[in-house]
């Protein structure tokens, strides 16, 4: 089944309320989408969103990278030989891994498409359901309980609270306080997106943990580039450490594994380019009793669709923070996995199922 054509457009799409991290503040999501078509006139469909901060993916090189080198490489290849089209996918640019993953994504949407079965079936068949948390904003710390309760009300049972963006001192008082509004039950877990030194890091945890605020897990406290430090943290508490912008490869995730530097690994697709090395890095966590996340970048339904399949397929992903469309104002588009409030069902339809149409060039 031959790939007879890729084509590139772009989604806008406002965001519920405006997105906050150490890194960045985003109201809306403006992603370039990409429509792979085979010869049997099936179409799938993937997603990339220029998250600059994090991949260095920008629209320009999104759109760049597709059109320039991806689309050439593969245009013509055989999809039902899945391995030879991934590592050409894979080996025709280094870096580069959003257009990548968003590649990848249509091209495993149109690959199971053609065999008539919901992609997660193909990926390991693990679980039909599954539920995500949900990401409150770094805020005031008046916003951020408000937020949680309201999360909280709309039947969240577990919030990623985002910190590290204005110096570490008032970051045990911000959860602190939404331990108390949200009770013991909820499940909370902090992700600093690199907005902390390693002593800092030890300092609030260690202060988070004598408070007994019960912190589900501590993400990325450090510089992804300080492996080091992050080795340093995740030996100095007892609160288990998930590694994230440290992660992108299954050579990252390898190298994080072998010198045990974080507890646990965040995978994204938009961070390994795809669903082909996101199985790589499940496959080495299972070797190595490793949990894994899933998560996602600002993205609607049509990646986050992708990811919940991989989450669906593999066992090893026991936490999913697929929040994407429901940070979005709206969920547009009809087919694939249903996203509930906390609950993500995947359906019967074919391939990742969400449909999708625009102006496509
Ligand atoms: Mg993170």
């Amino acid at each position: 089944m031959r790939i007879t054509s890729i084509q590139v457009g772009q989604l806008s799409l406002p965001l519920a309320h405006p997105f906050k991290t150490a890194l960045r503040t985003v109201d809306r999501l403006e992603d370039i989408v990409v429509r792979v078509v085979g010869e049997n006139g099936a179409e799938g469909f993937g997603e990339a969103p220029p998250t600059a901060v994090i991949t260095g993916d920008t629209k320009g090189s999104i759109l760049c990278a597709i059109q320039d080198f991806i689309a050439p490489a593969i245009l013509g290849m055989d999809l039902m030989d899945l391995e030879a089209v991934m590592k050409r996918l894979n080996s025709c640019m280094v870096h580069n891994t959003t257009p990548k993953a968003a590649v990848d994504m249509a091209l495993y949407d149109l690959w199971a498409k053609t065999q008539g079965k919901p992609l997660y079936q193909l990926l390991g068949n693990a679980r039909t359901s599954f539920e995500t948390d949900i990401t409150i904003s770094v805020n005031p710390v008046e916003e951020m309980v408000k937020d949680s309760l309201e999360a909280v009300g709309r039947g969240f049972t577990t919030l990623k609270i985002k910190v590290g963006k204005d110096g570490a001192a008032a970051d045990v008082g911000r959860i602190a306080a939404i331990r108390e509004a949200v009770g013991p039950h909820v499940k909370l877990r902090v992700d600093a997106n690199q907005g902390w030194t390693a002593a800092q890091s030890v300092a609030i945890i260690k202060a988070m943990e004598d408070k007994g605020l019960g912190i589900e897990l501590v993400e990325q406290p450090v510089p992804a580039l300080d492996i080091a430090g992050l080795k340093f943290v995740t030996g100095q508490v007892d609160t288990p450490i998930l590694a994230d912008e440290a992660v992108f490869s299954p050579e990252d995730a390898a190298n994080i594994i072998a010198i045990h530097a974080a507890d646990y690994i965040n995978i994204k697709l938009m961070k390994t380019g795809g669903i082909w090395n996101a199985l790589k890095i499940c496959e080495l966590a299972r070797q190595h009793k490793v949990k894994c996340m899933i998560g996602c970048m600002l993205e609607s339904q049509i990646s986050v669709a992708a990811a919940a399949h991989l989450c669906a397929g593999q066992e090893i992903i026991a936490m999913a923070d697929l929040d994407g469309p429901s940070l979005c104002a709206s969920d547009p588009f009809p087919g694939g996995p249903v996203f509930d409030g906390p609950t993500i069902t995947m359906s019967d339809d074919p391939g990742v199922g969400v449909q999708f149409s625009t102006q496509w060039a």
